[in-house]
């Protein structure tokens, strides 16, 4: 049975030189990626530039939101809590809606592919957003769990947080049987230790796990033969 791989690598236009360098060590070793792209970064010419260079079957982008608040985490649960702020996956669903329309118009204005993919920031959602997802015309979306609607969900892994290949197949050793691993990536954060330990990853999972690097889109073709492929993303039912 075939095992898969996706890198997702979030906060794309935060930090350009992070971005550039990160997509070149996934090329440079023959992997894939797909990046998560805030919509109100489309204004950024030589981002634009630069994403509309990437060979998407490579390096596919998703949307991760029209804007994103960078709040720690913890932060973010107690204001969810005392509903005193409201951060973006907390919003309802008239706010989503008029977000994933503003990252339709901008990426209709500037990117020369439309994404099927989205990733909710800090991978938080609650259902207010599948209803805006649809109507935007997502087909599939980043989750820790499937939802009752009718949208593919990627299952999660976690993020590259280890700073050595051996603490990363300890890690890796627990979802080792998992047909789809997803490895979350944050460009922006990585340490120039991470950054060398990316190749080495990659390396690893290719050629001693034999996993195979995909992208959204192809996650989404080969679930049209694989029917347990197809279950693991199908929405609940
Ligand atoms: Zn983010």
């Amino acid at each position: 049975m075939k095992k898969y791989v996706i890198f997702k690598d979030d906060d794309v236009g935060k930090d350009l030189q992070g971005l550039k360098r990160w997509i070149e060590i996934v090329l440079k070793n023959d992997a894939k990626a797909t990046i998560g792209l805030i919509g109100k970064y489309m204004k950024n010419e030589e981002l634009v530039e630069f994403l509309n260079s990437l060979d998407q079957n490579k390096i596919e982008i998703f949307c991760h939101g029209y804007s994103h608040r960078y709040l720690p985490f913890l932060f973010r649960k107690f204001l969810k809590k005392s509903r005193f702020l409201k951060v973006e996956f907390d919003r309802d669903s008239k706010s989503h809606n008029l977000s994933l329309k503003k990252y339709r118009l901008v990426e209709g204005k500037y990117l020369i592919k439309r994404a099927i993919c989205f990733g909710p920031p800090g991978n938080i959602w609650n259902e207010n957003v599948i209803d805006s997802l649809l109507k935007n015309g997502f087909k599939i979306m980043f989750s820790w769990r499937k939802t009752k609607y009718d949208l593919f969900t990627i299952p999660l892994t976690y993020n590259l947080k280890q700073g050595s290949l051996n603490e990363f197949i300890n890690d890796y050793d627990k979802n080792k049987d998992r047909r789809i691993y997803t490895l979350q990536f944050h460009h922006a954060n990585l340490s120039d230790k991470q950054f060398d330990l990316v190749s080495e990853v990659i390396d690893f999972l290719k050629n001693k796990e034999n996993r195979i690097f995909i992208t959204p889109s192809e996650l989404l073709e080969i679930s049209k033969k694989d029917k347990d492929i197809l279950n693991l993303i199908s929405p609940l039912n």
